[in-house]
């Protein structure tokens, strides 16, 4: 019998880990800029964390979840994001980072949802995630805006469209979400089943339907932008502010509102308009309503996530070349299995010296030996046969440069080295 991965997942093979380096590498440089702490979390919690986190409305836990049961009868979820998680954490262990300053903590990892698999959406897929809890003030919402942009800008996207919205607090919502009700109400018919079923439960929901319909009925909308109370107000316009002068480039979109229930105030996205319908790269927003809401002291806190497989897709869309990351430094090539002893002394020298090599394999021809460092950005082969093994001196070839020397054996990692450094 023959296996597969199961359906939405995939294995990230050794070719294509360059291209996830890259994209890792970049967001630990920009995480390390901002002075971000990585928190490692499970990759399962209980099912109740995330029904009362992301919301028992939401599409993520009225639909996509793993749930499963262990042998005590206790329900738990695969995580289907990283919010909640960094949430319960911080009310668990009573994190703080000091009086003034906030908490600021990044993760990295799988996210498991069950939709329907295509390209750019999977069952398994991978996110990276900022938080920066304990600050309600506009530059925290700034900050987490412009770390996220700049993990983009670095990677390379081309055409990052950062749009940016205020969802309000709780009680300027209030009378806001009865208008929009209203609204939405007298125009019942036109819309499609699903925004019927929002209307109820979750009105400001219906902004999220991609279905061109009902977005067309939207454009005559009440907005939330124009309901927002002074405090409200004052915010999203520090936020603006700060923005540009973080030199972050945005446009205000009424109708970005996001999934999830526990957002409060700024609400962000960052999209490209040539991926079709997975067009989000990634997003987030204010949630000064969740630590306490499972179960710490309230706290207010703001961060984002971003899909590694979407940033990928953009940069393979758009024909960007990712960097190759450096590969190996030295490749031993013995021209007879009696010199395996003589190349094994060479490797471990070189290890020794933080070196990377490898021994090819004897019986393969010259030929196809190069081959292999052509295609693997090989910086030198070291040449092993007869003459070399009585002379003591080894033909050192550096493949960049065309240029080959003879040298000593316990001269080697040192020649190789002040080429390397
Ligand atoms: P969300 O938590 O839904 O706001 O998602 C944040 C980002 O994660 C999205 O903008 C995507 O880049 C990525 N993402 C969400 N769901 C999926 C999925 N099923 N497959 C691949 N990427 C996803």
């Amino acid at each position: 019998m023959k296996f597969q991965a199961p359906r939405g997942t995939y294995d990230i093979l050794p070719d294509d880990n360059s291209q996830w380096n890259f994209i890792e590498n970049i967001f630990k440089k920009v995480v390390k800029l901002y002075n971000y702490k990585e928190l490692r979390f499970p990759i399962f919690e209980s099912l109740e964390l995330f029904e009362r986190s992301v919301g028992k409305t939401s599409d993520i836990v009225e639909k996509e979840m793993y749930v499963f049961e262990d042998k005590k009868g206790r329900t738990f979820a695969l995580r289907p994001e990283g919010t909640a998680s960094v949430a319960r954490a911080y009310a668990e262990h009573s994190l703080t980072s000091g009086k003034r300053d906030p908490l600021r903590l990044f993760y990295q990892g799988p996210m498991f949802r069950y939709s329907r698999p295509q390209k750019g959406r999977y069952r398994q897929f991978y996110q990276f995630g900022a938080e920066c809890i304990g600050r309600p003030g506009a530059l925290a919402d700034a900050e987490i805006i412009a770390l996220g942009w700049k993990i983009l800008q670095e990677a390379g996207v081309p055409d990052v469209q950062l749009r940016i919205n205020s969802v309000g607090c709780p009680d300027c919502r209030k009378t806001y979400l009865k208008q929009l009700q209203n609204y939405l109400f007298d125009r019942k018919k036109n819309f499609c089943s699903l925004c019927q079923r929002r209307m109820k439960t979750n009105p400001m929901r219906v902004f999220d339907c991609k279905n061109p319909i009902c977005k067309d009925q939207l454009s005559d909308a009440p907005q939330m932008l124009d309901h927002l109370c002074p405090a409200c107000q004052e915010h999203f316009e520090s936020v603006k502010k700060y923005l540009n002068i973080m030199e972050v480039k945005f446009e205000v979109d009424p109708h970005i509102v996001r999934g999830l229930d526990y957002y409060t105030r700024t609400a962000f996205e960052y999209c490209v308009d040539y991926l079709g319908a997975q067009d989000a790269l990634g997003g987030g927003g204010r949630y000064d309503g969740l630590i306490e809401f499972v179960g710490g002291k309230s706290t207010p806190a703001v961060g984002l996530s971003l899909g590694i497989e979407r940033i990928l897709l953009a940069l393979e869309k758009r024909k960007i070349s990712i960097p190759q990351m450096p590969s190996l430094d030295v490749f031993i090539i013995p021209m007879e299995n009696k010199f395996i002893e003589n190349a094994i002394e060479i490797m471990n020298n070189l290890h020794n010296e933080n070196i990377s090599a490898q021994i090819a394999y004897a019986g393969a021809s010259m030929k196809s030996s190069f081959k292999f460092c052509d295609r693997n950005n090989v910086k030198f082969a070291i040449i092993i046969g007869a003459n070399e093994v009585e002379s003591g001196k080894y033909a050192v070839k550096n493949i960049h440069k065309r240029e080959q020397t003879n040298i000593k054996l316990n001269k080697i990692s040192s020649y190789i080295k002040a080429d390397l450094t």
